[in-house]
């Protein structure tokens, strides 16, 4: 027994075509078509581009926040970059903010898929 890829009825073994939703499911050479894990993988790719695309927000609002931060404390030397110090402290915060938004993207994208699952029911 094998189902159909997009509806997933069940289908008999040597069928060509899907009775209940009339898709062809094997190609011109008699291969299956594989719908299920193309969109799978699709799925994957997107995924890891919004978890990019987080990680990146985050890393830059977390930078821009640092800066304010650090100014505020030492002057506005340290975005000048015009010493030693202010550099380091530069570089410092740049691995802190992307460490921090590497931390938090994959619990903010949990977070959020579990409110998106209560919105479908
Ligand atoms: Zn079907």
């Amino acid at each position: 027994m094998k189902k159909c890829p997009f509806c997933k009825q069940k289908l008999q073994e040597n069928a060509h075509y899907c009775q209940f939703c009339n898709s062809t499911i094997v190609d011109l050479d008699g291969n299956p078509i594989l719908v299920q894990e193309f969109t799978n993988r699709q799925k994957t790719i997107l995924e890891k581009l919004i978890q990019l695309l987080v990680a990146v927000f985050f890393s830059v609002q977390f930078f821009l926040f640092g800066l304010m931060l650090l100014s505020s404390i030492f002057g506005n030397e340290v975005i000048k970059l015009s010493s030693t110090t202010s550099i380091l402290l530069n570089i410092v915060l740049a691995v802190i903010s992307i460490g921090g938004a590497i931390l938090i993207t994959n619990p903010v994208i949990n977070l959020v898929k579990s409110q998106i699952e209560k919105l479908d029911r």
